[in-house]
């Protein structure tokens, strides 16, 4: 099954650890973390994903914090090289994830103005 991801999901996915906006989206992204190791293909989007699906915060078809949001999948994308739009395997998006941003120590710099970012850095 194919998945859509906004760019900077890519980051959040490689450091869940069971918290998250509600208990609802908490479930849905255990159960996208679980799909996700079946290596399905990934389309990269700029709005809401199948992450956002169970999000508190998905106002109808938009994100309610989408300025903020927005901006961080845009560093993300550039710094992945990647276009929305794009389509590769899961365990590509994730490689480059890693290189591109969280290897390269980009991660405080692409994810500035995200409340979750003491998960990823610590
Ligand atoms: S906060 Fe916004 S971008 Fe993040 S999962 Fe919720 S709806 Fe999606």
């Amino acid at each position: 099954m194919s998945m859509k991801l906004r760019p900077h999901h890519a980051l959040c996915l490689q450091f869940f650890e069971g918290k998250g906006y509600s208990e609802d989206f908490v479930l849905h992204m255990y159960r996208i973390a679980q799909a996700l190791e079946d290596d399905p293909p990934i389309t990269l989007t700029d709005g809401c994903d199948d992450v956002c699906a169970a999000c508190p915060h998905k106002l109808g078809s938009r994100c309610d914090h989408d300025e903020k949001v927005s901006a961080i999948d845009r560093r993300a994308r550039e710094h992945m090289g990647l276009q929305s739009g794009d389509m590769l395997s899961w365990r590509e998006l994730a490689a480059l994830a890693r290189e591109k941003v969280i290897s390269a120590g980009k991660l405080r710099e692409v994810c500035r103005d995200c409340q979750w970012i003491d998960i990823c850095l610590k």
